[in-house]
């Protein structure tokens, strides 16, 4: 980056050495080229920015407050609670109403008959 004008520099020259051998136009288009190649990559990258800021959601865990970040329309995990949160919205809500007591799976021994 700082050698940008360096680099302008030297297209100033190319371009002033065309057009003294009449490639005026061809110059011209090269320079619309090459003024997209430096506008159009910030510009994709802030759309991306934007729409990714779109996609994430930034909220409290609803159980135990944690910030949290995560994907819209997506399942995730507390990372400090362990509650499962499903994010919608922008905002994360558990998948398991209130009140709901998480009980595991234990395996229930069979009865010898
Ligand atoms: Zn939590």
């Amino acid at each position: 980056m700082n050698n940008g004008w360096r680099f302008w520099l030297g297209w100033l020259l190319i371009l002033a050495v065309l057009s003294n051998i009449g490639l005026q136009g061809l110059a011209q288009g090269l320079s619309a080229f090459l003024l997209f190649l430096v506008i159009a990559p910030p510009l994709v990258l802030w759309g991306l920015r934007w729409w990714v800021r779109r996609q994430i959601a930034v909220g409290p865990c609803p159980v135990c407050g944690t910030s949290l970040q995560g994907w819209n329309q997506t399942q995730t995990r507390c990372p400090n609670c362990g509650e499962r949160l499903q994010v919608s919205g922008g905002k994360f809500q558990r998948l398991t109403p209130p009140g709901t007591v998480d009980v595991e799976a234990v395996e229930v021994p069979e009865s010898p008959n």
